[in-house]
């Protein structure tokens, strides 16, 4: 029997990481023009970590994460999101002190139902700023993700954005929440009577039609959170409102526990049922939930998987690509030393090189299979000379006999 790879865990190929490639080189460069620099943290935590931080009553800690003891008995997960990592890196460095203007990227681990968009192994890129309080941090965040859009050449896409007041405001309104929701608890889909006794904020996440029905008359967050809070996050989406789709949406509170603040996620229509393709906050308090000394800290994580799905851009220059075959009876190590010479002499160029035996009308076939540009061809007498031909396979197949020496010339100007 095959061994197959496990559900929801898919193999890249290097036709899938074409647009991947795109997409990474793209985000370097907007991190890099923001000051935004990449850390990287293991893949395995303890599960600990994750119950401080994400909360043991969301979805995440309760039903996804991929715990297991290790041989030393030790709870351990594999990660099932970034934050919490970056945030515990730098408390054990003790650097909760300093600014810090992150990224990360990498796999992550969520055992949840695999479908289309939704992965068991999934990735994300993120971004933490650590120190900054709640102010121009906000905006500067909004304008990284609106270049990231621009870069990608994404267009159908809606900011949706929320206020979720500090702790005790976020306190005061879970109380009255479930105050309201309780005496009618009969009513609510059975989905969100569990939700309502583990984490009531889930509730308003519910795509349930009695639950929504309910949550009509329910106390509203917007009743909860200070004057300042509110002005705060108009004046957030006056500033952006012009130069994209940006939308304050009251029952966004985001699965995890940690969040305080502001709240977004992106949604496109593009995507079917799995629309959400990036998420983020605040999360003032997760450094003291994790032990560490205050620290404001702010963030958004990209779904890899979903944004690529999106992505509108092709790569601006293509290199050239220069197929090389060995079409004489002996592979010679010469010839192994003249395509080591070839890459020396320009790195710029994609030099192919065809190891198998063939014929050469197949190398040939497979040189404009692979788009190769020109292709530089070794026969057995071209070897004893010091020769080899070079031959061009985009415009009418000129063709050229150069010695080897006049043949890294012609690679180190082309
Ligand atoms: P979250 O950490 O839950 O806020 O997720 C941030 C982003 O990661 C989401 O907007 C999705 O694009 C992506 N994401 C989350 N879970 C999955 C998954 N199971 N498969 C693929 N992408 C995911």
């Amino acid at each position: 029997m095959k061994i197959q790879s496990l559900r929801g865990m898919p193999d890249l190929f290097p036709e899938d990481l074409e647009k991947w490639h795109i997409f990474e080189l793209k985000l370097l460069e907007i991190f890099n023009s923001f000051n935004t620099n990449e850390i990287r943290t293991p893949l395995v935590e303890f599960t600990e970590l994750f119950a401080r931080s994400v909360g043991n009553s969301s979805d995440i800690v309760n039903k996804e994460l991929y715990s297991f003891l290790d041989r030393n008995e030790e709870s351990i997960c594999l990660r099932p999101e970034g934050s919490a990592s970056v945030i515990r890196a730098v408390i054990q460095k003790k650097q909760e002190q300093d600014k810090h203007k992150l990224w990360y990227q990498g796999p992550m681990f969520r055992y949840e139902r695999p479908q289309k968009g939704r992965y068991r192994q999934f990735h994300q890129i993120g971004v933490e700023y650590l120190g900054f309080e709640e102010g121009t941090s906000e905006y500067e965040l909004i304008a990284m993700v609106l270049q990231i859009h621009q870069s990608l050449g994404i267009q159908d896409y809606t900011i949706k954005i929320n206020h979720l007041g500090d702790a005790q405001a976020k306190e005061k309104f879970c109380t009255s929440l479930v105050s309201f929701l309780e005496p009618q608890i009969e009513e609510l889909h059975e989905k969100d009577q569990a939700r309502l006794k583990s984490n009531p904020l889930r509730v308003l996440d519910s795509k349930e039609k009695s639950t929504q029905e309910l949550l009509k008359n329910a106390p509203k967050f917007q009743d909860f959170i200070s004057e300042k809070s509110k002005r705060f996050l108009k004046d957030l989406v006056n500033a952006f409102k012009d130069q994209c789709n940006i939308q304050i949406d009251q029952s966004l509170v985001r699965g995890l526990d940690y969040y305080t603040g502001i709240v977004f996620e992106i949604v496109s229509t593009e995507l079917g049922a799995q629309d959400a393709f990036l998420g983020g906050g605040r999360y003032d308090n997760l450094s003291n939930q994790l032990g560490g000394k205050d620290m404001h800290a702010i963030g958004f994580a990209i779904g890899v998987e979903r944004i690529i799905e999106l992505l509108n851009v092709k790569h601006t220059s293509q290199p050239l690509k220069v197929g090389f075959i060995i079409a004489g009876e002996q592979i010679d190590k010469k010839t192994y030393k003249i395509a080591n010479d070839l890459r020396s002499a320009n790195k710029s160029i994609i030099l192919d090189t065809f190891l198998s035996e063939g014929s050469l009308k197949s190398h040939l076939r497979r040189a404009n299979k692979n788009n190769c540009n020109f292709v530089i061809i070794i026969g057995d007498d071209e070897l004893k000379n010091n020769q080899a031909i070079w031959k061009d396979l985009c415009e009418d197949g000129d063709q050229e006999l150069l010695s080897f020496k006049e043949l890294i010339d012609k690679y180190t100007n082309l």
